[in-house]
């Protein structure tokens, strides 16, 4: 695995730590399982997060209604305050799938993202990163 490719979003892991100190975060990827977690490992970003959805172990890319459907079983009925991600076509349309609000890291002015029937806030860095509820 080429470490240079992975490099974690500027300010990640403050913006993790932050938010896991009143939240339970749960991260969600596509991908083989075992790649996804060398790679969280390979960022020491393994411990900010409570649960790990892979594709692979689902059975279904994020942006699938079925992936919902498994993160609705496990979430047993906890809420989900919102979905970050940079991605439009699997993190928003994973929140969108769900009904959550999302959060989507990208540059704002020039953000081709159509309109979601969840909230959506755009913004180019994590830094500060705040939950609303
Ligand atoms: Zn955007």
């Amino acid at each position: 695995m080429r470490q240079v490719l992975l490099q974690p979003i500027p300010g990640i892991e403050d913006a993790l730590t932050s938010l896991g100190r009143t939240h339970r975060l749960w991260l969600t990827t596509n991908g083989v399982p075992a790649h996804q977690r060398q790679k969280l490992q390979a960022t020491h970003l393994t411990a900010a997060f409570d649960r790990v959805f892979v594709s692979g172990d689902v059975g279904a890319p994020k942006a699938d209604p079925r992936f919902v459907a498994a993160l609705r079983r496990a979430l047993r009925g906890a809420q989900v305050c919102q979905v970050v991600g940079d991605s439009v076509t699997q993190d928003l349309q994973l929140a969108a799938n769900g009904g959550w609000a999302a959060t989507h890291i990208c540059q704002p002015a020039t953000c081709t993202a159509a309109p979601s029937p969840a909230p959506v806030a755009h913004t180019s860095s994590v830094a500060g990163m705040r939950c609303a509820c």
